[in-house]
């Protein structure tokens, strides 16, 4: 049985790439010293995969930054604003990506987007009136060269037109069919190109195939590619889809003529019932996506043994194959000194998928599958309990009830008891949390994690930048406080330290874009708290100031949507495991005399499927409760709020209304409070913060410009429920911005409260 990688991560093991591409920003490395570095990581890439075996391995699936800027440089699709800058082309591949300041002028970046379901982000392409779609580059084709000139007959990737026209970005008026003709005539080019190169097999990437389509894509797809296939010679074509199922298009892709079509069985729910309910064309391979390329727990070959003898009944002509690029996980478990062996057991990260492939290539061809070594020690994972099971903890999930889930009294009742209690004026100013982590702060912390000073040197510290910050806020006149985060690196690597359940990697590196890369926590077993984490510094924050300090806590969802998840039970267990855990941290504030506590979802939409018909009862259906739970037993007079990163929530924005908080604050000032209408046309009843100004700038926003935001959100929200603050936490900030910026806040905010 032969077997297929779609992607292979190119951060480099070590994030080699990073680094060097870094060092050449700084002007440390020069153009020469980056292009060695990514040539041998490339041919360490390549090399790995022939030494397992590998058949179908893909060329073009480096990059320096990122494969859809790639693709548009490929393209000629380079906005005037970065050709003015007349740079050599690689500086204009990177003023693209980040934006350019200097001799040569001042231009932003593209913008950055979510690639579908994960936690990579694309690069925008930005298509003009004036741009001349037409194939320019070279690099797939030197890439495919430079494999070969290693003795390595790869697949060269590409990513495929529907999907790159699609995310793309149109001058105003046009629709992505006007450049259709252009994109086609650009990739006959490319395919004839990899003609003469003597190319074997080419994978066209089409993600886009699994969200929701409608007739006018459809047809654009199918023109595309007969206008794609009729050229392609001796090219074979696999047309490869990933990150979930292609239900709208499963006859029109299987009619084309393709050579192979690559189709995700992983996250595709509906992909087995497609297949045995249209069949498959004799004449074409399945690539059967089977091995997770998103997560890191080991495959159960019963498992995928048994959906592949499903896959069989319905074609022989058969490769197996990664779900998707394995660019979303971490290199190789070899890297991790302090995982035990017995943990290291149940993770594959890339280069262990490789052997996974492997195995299952040679196990499915076995008469007698279960009596092979491989198998067997395979089983032992799945058929014992895991350390890190608690039954208790099980327990107390089966156990709840509606009535966990229902916050009582009503908002209504709620909202008068809490401007009793709490009594704070018209349009109340706060901030989201952190304060900068400056130096100081992370010295601390890092002295303390090697054990250089003690755990009282290191609280007293925290408790003197604590009493700094609130003797700041205090000066600055902001109305409810925040005791400002020092204790903490990270919002959820926090709380998974101070949980039972999870497991920390040392190298398990994933990118997130360009050379950005984080390490997700693993949510290992069973999720509880020994004891109370954040009440010590909250209460000591309290302590120091008449006025209210909330409270900081990170929600279940965001915990759950940025940590590798447990694939041994349910997203929904898993995250009501959690909120149970931060439901007794929330019991504990209060009763610690927090009057105002803050739960924070800021990643509350990054798992919503890809489908809107999968919305509710795949997603929303447990990630709403799993917040509702967090805060259903509080207080009536307890203020709850919550916060959220990105706007982009308008189509939720009735779900989000019913996570029951008090108050919600969220980025609006980057979509120019676009939401503001959304909100008053649903009668929205939470109280909000739309943030008054952009944190993730170093500009100091002035008295006027925060008065005029203001002025703005007044027409639309009623005062008596509207909040004045930043957008985000202020921990990448530097003091001297925060203090300008939040003074000017409230100075804004007062010169209004006049006129009210
Ligand atoms: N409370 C967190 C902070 O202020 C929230 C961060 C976030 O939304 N990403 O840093
Ligand atoms: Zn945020």
């Amino acid at each position: 049985m032969t077997t297929s990688v779609i992607g292979y991560p190119r951060i480099g093991k070590l994030r080699e790439l990073k680094f060097a591409i870094e060092s050449y920003f700084k002007g440390d490395n020069t153009q020469t010293d980056l292009l060695a570095v990514a040539k041998s990581l490339r041919a360490t890439h390549w090399r790995q995969q022939a030494d397992n075996k590998i058949q179908y391995i893909s060329s073009n699936d480096f990059s320096f930054y990122d494969a859809i800027l790639d693709t548009a440089c490929l393209l000629n699709i380079i906005p005037k604003r970065y050709q003015q800058l007349n740079l050599p082309a690689l500086d204009q591949y990177f003023a693209m990506a980040r934006g350019y300041q200097g001799e040569h002028g001042d231009v932003h970046a593209l913008a950055m987007k979510k690639w579908f379901n994960t936690n990579y982000h694309y690069l925008v392409p930005e298509i003009e009136a004036t741009t001349e779609i037409k194939l320019v580059g070279s690099k797939p084709f030197d890439e495919y060269l430079e494999a070969k000139q290693l003795g390595i007959e790869t697949k060269p990737v590409i990513i495929g037109p529907l999907t790159f026209l699609k995310l793309a970005k149109l001058p105003a008026g046009q629709t992505y069919q006007h450049y259709q003709a252009a994109v086609i005539a650009a990739y006959q080019n490319i395919i004839a190109k990899f003609s003469q190169l003597g190319v074997n097999w080419l994978q066209i990437d089409e993600p886009i195939l699994v969200t929701d389509l409608n007739q006018q894509d459809i047809q654009a797809f199918e023109q595309i590619y007969q206008a794609l296939l009729a050229k392609k010679r001796n090219v074979k074509v696999l047309l490869q889809t990933y990150f979930g199922d292609i239900r709208d298009c499963y006859a029109q892709v299987t009619a084309q003529s393709f050579d192979g079509i690559g189709i995700d069985f992983v996250e595709g729910k509906q992909s087995v019932t497609l297949l045995q309910q249209h069949g498959f064309p004799a004449d074409k391979i399945l690539f059967a996506g089977v091995i997770n390329g998103k997560n890191i727990w080991r495959n159960n070959y019963a498992n995928t043994l048994a959906l592949l003898d499903k896959i069989k009944a319905k074609t022989t002509k058969l490769v197996i194959n990664t779900s998707c690029s394995l660019l979303h996980v971490p290199y190789t478990l070899q890297s991790e000194t302090k995982l035990t062996i017995a943990q290291k057991a149940y993770f594959t990260f890339a280069q262990e998928k490789l052997q996974e492939l492997a195995e299952l290539g040679l196990l499915i061809k076995e008469a007698d599958a279960k009596q092979h070594t491989a198998y067997k020690s395979n089983q032992v994972l799945f058929t014992r309990e895991r350390e890190g099971t608690h039954h208790a903890i099980k327990q107390r999930v089966t156990a709840l009830t509606k009535q966990d889930f229902v916050r009582l009294p009503e908002f209504a009742e709620r909202e008068k008891l809490q401007q009793q209690k709490l009594n704070l004026p018209v349009l109340p100013t706060t901030t989201i949390g952190s304060f900068p982590q400056t130096g100081d702060v992370r010295l601390n912390r890092a002295k303390f994690k090697k054990g250089e000073i003690n755990q009282a040197q290191y609280t007293e510290f925290n408790q003197q930048k604590i009493s700094e910050c609130i003797k700041l806020q205090e000066n600055i006149g902001l109305d409810v406080l925040v005791h400002g985060e020092f204790e903490r690196n990270d919002m959820v690597e926090y709380f998974g330290e101070s949980l039972n359940g999870f497991l920390f990697t040392e190298k398990a590196w994933v990118q997130s874009y360009g050379t950005r890369c984080v390490k997700p926590p693993v949510i290992w077993g069973d999720v509880s708290r020994s004891k109370p984490f954040t009440v010590e510094y909250s209460q000591y924050a309290q302590s120091l100031t008449n006025k209210p300090v909330k409270g900081m806590l990170t929600g279940p969802v965001t915990i759950l949507n940025w940590s590798f998840p447990r694939e041994d039970i349910s997203y929904k267990e898993s995250v009501f495991q959690i909120g149970l855990a931060i439901a007794d941290e929330v019991l504990d504030l209060e009763a610690a005399g927090i009057g105002i506590i803050q739960i924070d979802e800021a990643a509350l939409k990054e798992k919503l499927p890809l489908r809107k018909a999968d919305w509710h009862s795949e997603y929303l259906d447990w990630a709403i409760p799993a917040f509702r739970l967090v805060h259903s037993k509080v207080k009536p007079e307890t203020q709850i709020h919550t916060h959220m990163c990105y706007s982009e929530f308008t189509d939720i924005i009735k779900e989000i209304d019913q996570m029951d908080a008090d108050v919600i604050s969220f980025e609006a000032s980057r979509s120019n409070l676009e939401i503001i209408d959304v909100l008053k046309r649903n009668n929205f009843k939470t109280e909000v913060g739309p943030g008054v100004y952009d944190i993730h700038s170093p500009r100091v926003p002035s008295i006027d410009e925060i008065r005029l935001t203001i002025e703005k959100l007044l027409a639309k929200i009623d005062k008596q429920k509207l909040w004045v603050n930043p957008d985000c936490g202020l921990k990448t900030r530097g003091e001297k911005e925060v203090v300008a910026s939040l003074t000017n806040l409230v100075k804004a905010t007062q010169a209004i409260r006049q006129e009210l």
